[in-house]
């Protein structure tokens, strides 16, 4: 394997909801759902049982046939979503989602300039852009001066940004809660900011919502919390409980032409039924306002932890911002407490639970974490 990442000296051997055991049987509590992917829990049996049987019928044919099952998930998504009326493509990541949201805006409007903000994540292909902070930024082949990085939620440089190039700018992508970057929330001035700018210049808006999209809010965009309405959403992560699917919904003003984009596997049928028992149980077991519900919960109750910095975050994508010498925290909550978290910075514990996630295991964490600040 070519080592490229920390591992956690865990092996995972069965998992349900968001408890998972090792192979030794001993029980974790897992609140980070392998990076937001876990939207509606480990083994869903409706996710089980609508994938298995879509197994046993066709597993994979290319988009050069009827596809029923696209056109269904196109359908509930848009239900769900609030967005009948938009458009979809199918893809397997995030990267990939946000690639094709990049080049979709270039095709409709003919420019090349992307204004991105620093903290962001996009992604690590070849037009997708990452930028956080804390890390050096890797140029991949094209970042180069069409891309523009302005500082997270400020409305003045922005603005001057369009006085000096709008008529160029191609689009804008932004995240509507960063994660990667440290869950930061974009404030609503500025992404109603954004919405006017693009509109104002024939510029595309693009939200990307693959980690803090699909529900996880406690809307299904977090951009909806600013009552904005993007161009362009990019999903993926939650999108298929774990099966690989990412997407693009894209405004109707939009006009697709044959050859513009397009996948070798996004939108095959194994991944179809993935997405679809996704959207399914979210809706059936009305989980965004449980999600939001929760999420208001544990941040309530995180706020009265004199020793927390802050808390951010909406629904069930939290951050805890802990003094720098609490960084070890996260490492002996899954060491003493068996509770997988994850990092946003060495400091920043990132909470991404599946929108299943209980009152009970709230509270163990709650829990778990007061007896864990003790040792420091
Ligand atoms: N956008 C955001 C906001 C992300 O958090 C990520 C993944 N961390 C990506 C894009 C890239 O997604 P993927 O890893 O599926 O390519």
């Amino acid at each position: 394997m070519f080592n490229v990442y920390p591992i956690n000296p865990v092996t995972i051997a069965r998992a349900e909801g968001s408890t998972v055991w090792d192979e030794n049987g001993t029980e974790y509590l897992d609140l980070y759902g392998g990076h937001a992917v876990i939207s509606i829990g480990h083994t869903h049996p409706h996710y089980v049982k609508r994938i298995t049987e879509q197994l046993a019928k066709i597993g994979f044919y290319s988009n050069s046939v009827e596809m029923p099952l696209q056109r269904e998930l196109a359908g509930l998504l848009g239900e769900i979503s609030g967005k009948a009326d938009y458009q979809l493509f199918l893809c397997n990541s995030g990267a990939e989602a946000n690639e094709n949201a990049l080049k979709l805006a270039s095709f409709h409007n003919g420019r090349r300039k992307i204004i991105a903000f620093k903290g962001a994540f996009h992604g690590r292909t070849s037009l997708a852009v990452s930028a956080t902070d804390n890390r050096k930024i890797v140029a991949p082949v094209n970042e180069t001066d069409n891309v523009v990085f302005l500082p997270f939620n400020d409305v003045d440089a922005l603005e001057q940004a369009f006085d000096e190039y709008g008529k160029e700018v191609s689009s804008v992508i932004v995240e509507g809660i960063q994660g990667v970057g440290g869950i930061r929330v974009a404030s609503d001035e500025f992404l109603k900011k954004i919405r006017g700018l693009t509109s104002a210049y024939g510029a595309v808006f693009i939200a990307d919502s693959v980690q803090c999209g699909y529900g996880r809010s406690g809307r299904f965009y977090s951009h909806d919390h600013a009552d904005v309405q993007a161009d362009i959403y990019s999903m993926a992560k939650g999108m298929g409980n774990g099966f690989p699917i990412g997407a693009i919904s894209i405004s109707p003003a939009i006009k697709p032409w044959f050859g513009m984009l397009g996948t070798t596997f996004g939108g095959n049928h194994l991944a179809c039924a993935a997405a679809l028992a996704v959207l399914e149980v979210v809706k059936e077991e009305g989980l965004m306002a449980r999600a939001e519900q929760i999420g208001n919960y544990l941040m309530t109750e995180l706020r009265k932890f004199p020793v927390i910095r802050d808390v951010r975050g909406r629904g069930l994508m939290i951050g805890i911002e802990l003094p720098e010498e609490l960084g070890p925290v996260r490492r002996d909550l899954l060491t003493k407490n068996r509770i997988f978290t994850g990092e946003a910075k060495p400091n920043i514990i990132r909470l991404l639970p599946a929108l299943t996630l209980t009152r009970d295991q709230a509270d163990r964490f709650l829990e778990a974490l007061d007896e864990r600040l003790k040792d420091y």
